[in-house]
């Protein structure tokens, strides 16, 4: 038991700092003291650590993070809460607050301000831009530990997934070429305020040092899987075949998908990412 109680405490701060919790920014405030505990406990935060915290609020977990880091960085894009933060971080010199999108900043100059610590991302995220966060995190090349976040439970899933599911898709390969995904707690909507509107889920990503499958060139590697999933009822070849950014002829693809000793009729959403890079490495070869 930590004796906190967030809360009251957040509900304290709303209501002295006349707050009102902005939908266009994705704003719903965690204020359970067991989950906050879980997330700061799943990312195993030390005094080793530079903790990125996207999208830090009233600072409740920033709070957390500060008394077990090395440092922190907090990046809020809403201004009305930064003299929130101000007064709720004013006791952690290890703790800084940018006012900015997120989507806009330049993390390397971030994580350069520290270069001998471990750097993990820490949030509770803006659901509606985790896909563009998530992704661009894993191909900014930072050499992050691990990423825990809370995303929606269903985008959770479909970062975990594999081929068979309905969830498997182009988000599935990106993070799963980068990162080992593990759900690590399911949280319902009654742990925050404003509740919303779906269930949500801590996720952690323990990035890897080498990507689980090789291949010549992972971007184009990508566009394939991209295209593949446009219009996933269909088969393999006619994805590549008409989506403008590939144009792999379909006898190649057929070829390649023969060569591996699979349908050459297959669909993308049966391909596994071993697979994907195979087929890529291949069409590579043909082109
Ligand atoms: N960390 C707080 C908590 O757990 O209570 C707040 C989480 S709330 C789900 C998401 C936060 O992300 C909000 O504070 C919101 O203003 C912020 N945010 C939304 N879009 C952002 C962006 N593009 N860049 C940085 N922060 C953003």
């Amino acid at each position: 038991m930590s004796g906190r109680d967030s809360k009251s405490a957040t509900m304290s701060i709303v209501r002295r700092h006349n707050i009102k919790a902005q939908k266009k920014f994705g704003q719903n405030f965690l204020t359970d003291d067991t989950v906050l505990e879980e997330i700061v406990s799943a990312a195993g935060v030390c005094g080793e650590d530079h903790i990125i915290e996207i999208g830090p609020g009233l600072g409740t977990l920033t709070k957390l993070l500060a008394e077990d880091a090395g440092h922190v960085t907090a990046i809020e894009i809403d201004r009305q809460m930064i003299p929130v933060l101000d007064e709720v971080l004013a006791e952690y010199d290890n703790t800084r607050v940018i006012c900015a999108d997120v989507l806009k900043t330049d993390l390397n100059e971030i994580v350069s301000a520290w270069p001998g610590e471990n750097v993990k991302v820490v949030a509770n995220l803006p659901y509606y831009i985790t896909t563009p966060i998530v992704t661009g995190l894993l191909e900014s090349g930072i050499k992050f530990k691990s990423i825990t976040v809370m995303v929606q439970t269903e985008v959770a899933e479909r970062m975990q997934t594999g081929p068979g599911s309905k969830d498997y898709g182009a988000l599935s390969l990106a993070v799963q070429y980068y990162a080992k995904p593990e759900i690590v707690v399911n949280v319902p909507p009654e742990c925050f305020f404003p509740m919303p509107g779906v269930g949500s889920s801590v996720i952690r990503l323990d990035l890897y040092d080498k990507p689980p499958v090789d291949v010549k060139d992972p971007a184009k590697m990508f566009g394939i899987i991209k295209a593949s999933f446009m219009q996933r009822r269909k088969t393999l070849r006619n994805s590549l075949q008409n989506n403008p950014d590939t144009r792999i002829p379909g006898d190649v693809t057929e070829a390649a998908l023969r060569d591996m000793g699979l349908d050459p009729m297959i669909r993308g959403e049966a391909m596994t990412l071993e697979q994907f890079a195979v087929f890529s490495d291949l069409v590579e070869n043909r082109a």
